[in-house]
């Protein structure tokens, strides 16, 4: 479980790598048209365009920056995400809203400005909060930088009408900066949804693999195993398909752990775990039923064939070499009969294991054919 999400975090990693580094080159190629083109504008006062060039400057500087931290590997992707927040922050306080302000642009071109790129950029500097810092402290990010910008431009629409230069232009800005306001509170919300989803579902999952797994080998439990073999059972009763119920036991495992310690014997017991999954089908069910106890079932399988691949796992057995002493084990198979629970069917598995006990351990025992449908076996067996 552990490993498997650690896979799907440094998969997520390697992606989000991925796309930054499109999204940098792309952004890189950008920056450079929009300098170009600037470079031919004759119209923007000059104090502008020298403002403008600093931004593209500063941003090609970054986005360079960014990519080459993306490339070395040293800095984590957590703190390059940080970093690209925070230079948005700064690029939406400063070029969006304080420069304008003081060199005091026509209001037209203000709002022309703001429809055109200020208002996106603010909004998704806003989502980014959001998305690279958890909970309250994103939402508090976001509308900590969207107040802040908004503030800015109500000063300035203020500025304009008391100098009375308003065009209408500080309505349309107003009203455009409280429609972001409100998508904003909607992705906000939507967000603080997608979180507790995420977290009931992760919370969820995490409790039916602790309650269905061993801790000890990571295999399924009892109590997942019950759930396995029902189902088998409900399957033979709708379709007539035979499957097997093999129960083992470790032999002389009192030994191992008297001689060696519980360290040694929990080792050995992971030994099995691991030799036993290794030797069975895919298909094949494998749990530890408890104690040095393990249960295996064998779906569309008979008896002849669930002897075949026990005595593939018995010998498979005896070659561990991870414990200083031979490992060897005892089987009892039996095989599903019509009304069968899966009470009866385990009783009759666990009676075929203590016999091999009796018999002399390292050896597989099936159910005794005495009071059993032989002719259901024999059809079976074939
Ligand atoms: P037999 O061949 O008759 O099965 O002999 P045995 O010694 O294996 O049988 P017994 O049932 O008397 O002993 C089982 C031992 O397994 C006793 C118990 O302390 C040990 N055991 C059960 N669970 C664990 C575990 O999780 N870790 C370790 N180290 N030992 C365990
Ligand atoms: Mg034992
Ligand atoms: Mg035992």
């Amino acid at each position: 479980m552990i490993d498997y999400l650690d896979q799907e975090r440094s998969s997520f990693e390697t992606q989000r790598r991925h796309v930054y580094r499109i999204a940098g080159a792309l952004g890189l190629l950008v920056v450079l048209y929009a300098q170009y083109t600037l470079l031919g504008d004759t119209l923007t006062p000059y104090i502008f365009r020298a403002i403008y060039s600093l931004n593209h400057i500063l941003l090609a500087g970054f986005t360079v920056i960014i990519l080459w931290q993306l490339a070395r590997r040293r800095v984590s992707l957590e703190q390059i995400e940080r970093r690209m927040l925070f230079f948005f922050i700064f690029q939406a306080l400063f070029f969006n809203g304080i420069f304008p302000v003081l060199f005091n642009p026509a209001p037209g071109k203000v709002l022309a400005e703001t429809y055109g790129d200020d208002i996106w950029f603010l909004l998704a500097t806003c989502t980014l909060a959001i998305h690279f810092y958890p909970s309250w402290r994103g939402v508090a990010l976001a509308l900590g930088v969207y107040i802040l910008s908004v503030a800015i431009v109500a000063a300035q629409v203020v500025q304009w009408q008391l100098n009375g230069i308003d065009d209408g232009s500080g309505a349309r800005i107003i009203q455009i900066y409280t429609l972001g306001g409100m998508l904003l509170g909607f992705m906000l919300v939507m967000a603080s949804y997608r979180n507790r989803l995420i977290r009931i579902q992760t919370e969820y999952e995490l409790l039916a693999a602790i309650a269905y797994t061993d801790g000890l080998t990571g295999l399924p439990n009892r109590r997942q195993l019950y759930r396995d073999l029902n189902r088998l059972i409900a399957e033979a009763e709708r379709y007539g398909h035979a499957f097997c119920v093999c129960l083992f036991d470790v032999d002389h495992f009192k030994r191992i752990n008297d001689q060696y310690g519980h360290m040694v014997g929990d080792q050995a017991l992971r030994a099995v775990g691991d030799t036993v999954r290794a030797n069975l089908r895919v298909v094949d069910y494998f749990g530890r039923w408890g104690g040095e106890e393990y249960c295996i079932l064998s779906p569309h399988t008979n008896v002849d064939q669930a002897f075949s691949a026990l005595e593939r796992v018995r010998l498979a057995l005896r070659e561990i070499t991870d414990v200083p002493i031979p490992i060897s084990a005892s089987f009892g198979v039996a095989v599903y009969r019509p009304g069968d629970s899966a009470e009866t069917l385990l009783h009759r598995a666990d009676a075929a294991m203590y016999r091999a006990k009796r018999n002399g351990r390292d050896r597989i025992e099936s159910e005794s054919l005495e009071g059993s449908d032989s002719n259901h076996l024999v059809g079976l067996r074939q």
